[in-house]
């Protein structure tokens, strides 16, 4: 697998997710996986959290463990003045 470079971030339904790190894995087969670990901003409280994924970045948590409300969808981009 490709290493990913050190600043790589993704743009998910407008929701900016940053690279932060590779984690590998070994299954019982032996065979080896990774899964990827960004960093990204709550749409409900402006927090930042780390999200896991698989190495096909698809379907990724959107919101921190505080404000998760699964199965709904964020709806536009909810921003507060900065
Ligand atoms: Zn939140």
């Amino acid at each position: 697998m490709k290493a990913v470079p050190h600043d790589f971030a993704v743009e998910w339904d407008a929701q900016a997710y940053r690279f932060v790190r590779q984690e590998n894995y070994t299954n019982d087969d032996g065979a080896i996986g990774a899964f990827l670990i960004w960093e990204t901003a709550c749409p409900d409280c402006g927090d930042r959290f780390l999200v896991t994924t698989g190495k096909t970045f698809r379907a990724p948590n959107r919101r921190c463990g505080v404000c998760k409300s699964p199965g709904k969808r964020v709806r536009g981009k909810k921003r507060r003045a900065p």
